[in-house]
């Protein structure tokens, strides 16, 4: 078994960075409390971690993580609430101004719905009760992509279920109504670890677009930089 001695070193380094060389900021946070821009709707899976994505500080963002980076529909919202309560004291006692869906390539959860297996035991029925919120964006992609292989599907799914958060985030009348005011934005964001772009869902493209595109460093592939095991 693997010890924890990877993530007491980096603690250690962020003391000194956090907490002695940039100290001034992470008291600024403590005194006056936080103040983030952004929620982040993420998956929980270990090689998608927004901040350390997007390279932000602490307060920068205000990050809810779950399987497969969902939003429950708010008629469902007590029954999840977890997400739900987290989005409440985001959207109305931080007053963030944008939400983000953070979905990605290579998730688990989604190709988990896409598998569409049947759930016998417990673990499996947990994961596929909370899947199902996403049930419609697998409905839409077997449809439409019928006889494509699993890959085409799964992707497909990754960025359907994405559109489907989206949607069930004006759901919840404090977030329409914020939106309706031009106080927040919704953002649709797709992390495409295969080839390491950043795209966005452009309502007017209908599609997702590269917002930032893959740069080729120095000796370095695409490849080499990001391809790993599906989890
Ligand atoms: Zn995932």
């Amino acid at each position: 078994m693997r010890d924890v001695s990877k993530f007491l070193s980096g603690f250690r380094r962020f003391q000194h960075n956090y907490l002695g060389a940039r100290h001034a900021h992470f008291d600024h946070l403590v005194q006056d409390g936080q103040h983030p821009r952004a929620l982040v709707i993420a998956c929980c899976d270990s090689r998608c971690d927004p901040a350390l994505l997007t390279d932000c500080d602490p307060g920068d963002m205000f990050v809810v993580r779950n399987v497969a980076n969902l939003v429950p529909p708010h008629t469902q919202a007590i029954e999840y609430t977890a997400t739900s309560a987290a989005l409440a004291f985001g959207v109305r006692n931080l007053e963030v101004e944008h939400i983000i869906i953070l979905g990605h390539a290579q998730c688990g959860g989604i190709r988990n719905l896409v598998a569409h297996k049947p759930r016998e035991c417990d673990e499996d029925q947990l994961i596929g009760k909370w899947l199902s919120i996403a049930e419609d964006a697998r409905e839409k992609v077997t449809h439409e992509l019928a006889g494509k292989d699993a890959e085409t599907l799964a992707m497909a799914c990754e960025k359907a279920a994405i559109l489907i958060s989206l949607g069930n985030l004006m759901g919840y009348p404090w977030i329409r109504s914020r939106v309706e005011a031009g106080k927040l934005q919704l953002h649709g964001w797709y992390f495409d670890m295969v080839h390491g772009e950043l795209l966005e869902y452009e309502p007017d493209a209908g599609e997702f677009l590269a917002l930032v595109p893959h740069q080729h460093g120095p000796g370095r592939s695409s490849q080499h930089l990001w391809t790993s095991a599906p989890g």
